[in-house]
């Protein structure tokens, strides 16, 4: 009765809380199993982002019920944004659901857990759900603890949680509740410690990460706390590149651009979530900045690194949004020649600002402005995947592929680059020459010591050709 399978939806931040989760489970007594069908304890941890996503966990949950059926001991739980969101209200459609855990109570779950499993073994017929989605002063601090695997080289760190911006479109300030911040002493300590075990790469995690610690520490000569950070992280021994997701582009004040100048752990790729390029819809989503701002941050980054790495989340037919507004949006979308996009078309969620909002734009429109920028995203791919062949790369080799062709490993704009490799090289920026390119994917050879490719940047400049796109259209 102690296995446990947690399978995880969304972002990142889901994947770390589940993580964080596991870690806590172990402690426990508990062990995590990989296969959901051998388990005794099966949680998902799930996403409100859309609609659809809730509704693909209250199917997966609604199938798994039926286990009960021949395994009453089996136990069911829902964590995470739609926990939160819906509450004790899913006991409408899932009834048998034994446990409910909103996003800030991940912690209790070991404890909900140790008393199901005392009620089971002791044969007392359950018939209630622990439901627990209450605000929890200093729930941030709670999930510190990682899993961490064999030779694992990169991990994630959250250090902030919730928002306050309220963009009318997202869900994201009702599911994760008002902006809260981790101690920055914690978060060092946390990736000094992760360092020693061997990570060499970490990606800052936060709803709105760029706003980290605003409340809680005082500017020091005109840098934000965020910046503090970076660059208390980017001096610890050890650790090789730092990330972070996801920003805002308020967060862009000069101090991090100029950041990414002088901290050189500091990866060279920024995801920079533009929504929309027309002004007038960035006021209707309630986004606090201008296309003309957006550009200038785009240009000083480009400025600061040359080679720097974009990606971008745009909504396509938000309410209101005219051919004129798209086309503002194109403009901008080209302009900023974004290395990876996620492109979503707008989709009612229900229970934000947007749901209310008259002239909702017809779904073929939706999809011809969504195609249009998948297409001029392809053919950035293939203008920049022209100029990465035959330069060399650093790479920082993760492991083992997962289809076993080899290794893998990651350049510092974010691309995926598949080698030959041996274990050795497991945790070492190593130069790749480039040697075969797909959309999504480098491929390359290690370059031997003294070898005669040098290690080049090997991007070109602002409006220069990108690289890989990982063009995301949902449906
Ligand atoms: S800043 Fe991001 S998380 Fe916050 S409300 Fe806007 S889209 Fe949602």
């Amino acid at each position: 009765m102690n296995r446990v399978h947690i399978k995880t939806y969304g972002c990142q931040m889901n994947e770390r809380d589940s993580e964080a989760v596991a870690a806590l489970l172990r402690a426990r007594g508990y062990r995590l199993v990989a296969d959901e069908s051998a388990c005794d304890v099966l949680l998902l941890n799930t996403c409100s982002v859309r609609d659809l996503a809730e509704q693909k966990a209250l199917g997966k949950a609604a199938n798994l019920l039926r286990r009960k059926q021949h395994n009453p001991r089996f136990v069911l739980g829902i964590l995470g944004c739609m926990a939160q969101n819906r509450g004790a209200a899913l006991l409408d459609a899932l009834p048998d659901i034994d446990l409910i855990v909103g996003t800030q109570k991940f912690h209790q779950v070991p404890d909900y857990l140790d008393n199901l499993r005392a009620a089971r073994e002791a044969g007392v017929p359950l018939g209630s759900t622990i439901v627990d989605i209450a605000e929890e002063a200093g729930s941030q601090n709670t999930l510190s603890a990682h899993v961490l695997e064999e030779r694992q080289v990169t991990a994630f760190v959250s250090i902030q949680q919730g928002c306050n911006m309220d963009c009318s479109f997202c869900i994201v300030p009702k599911t994760r509740g008002d902006e809260r911040s981790r101690p920055m002493d914690e978060i060092v300590r946390e990736c000094e410690e992760l360092a020693g075990r061997g990570v060499r790469e970490i990606t800052l995690l936060g709803q709105i990460v760029t706003s980290y610690g605003r409340r809680d520490y005082p500017h020091a000569g005109g840098i934000t706390p965020f910046v503090q950070l970076l660059e208390r992280l980017d001096a610890i021994p050890g650790l090789r590149r730092l990330r972070f997701t996801s920003p805002h582009p308020r967060g862009f004040k000069d101090d991090l651009i100029q950041a990414y100048g002088r901290l050189e752990k500091l990866c060279a790729y920024v995801h920079l979530p533009l929504q929309s390029g027309s002004d007038r819809i960035l006021r209707l989503m309630n986004r606090p900045y201008t296309r003309e701002r957006y550009r200038q941050i785009v240009a000083d980054l480009r400025r600061v690194r040359p080679e720097m790495y974009f990606s971008t989340d745009i909504i396509v037919g938000f309410p209101g949004e005219t051919d004129e507004d798209f086309a503002q949006t194109r403009d901008l979308f080209e302009a900023c020649n974004y290395d990876m996009a996620y492109i979503f078309k707008y989709s009612v969620r229900s229970g934000t600002p947007a749901a209310g909002l008259a002239e909702q734009v017809p779904e073929p429109v939706k999809e011809e402005r969504n195609q249009i920028l998948l297409g001029l995203l392809a053919a950035n791919s293939d203008r920049r995947n022209a100029t990465l062949l035959g330069t060399t790369q650093e790479v920082l080799v993760e492991g083992p592929d997962k289809k076993g062709l080899g290794f893998m490993g990651r350049t510092r704009g974010n691309r995926i680059v598949h080698l030959a490799a041996t274990e050795r090289l497991v945790g070492e920026l190593v130069p790749v020459k480039i040697t075969r390119v797909s959309t999504a994917v480098l491929y390359g050879e290690t370059v031997p010591a003294g070898g005669e490719a040098p290690l080049a940047t090997a991007v070109p400049a602002s409006g220069g050709p990108k690289t890989e796109i990982e063009a995301k259209a949902e449906a």
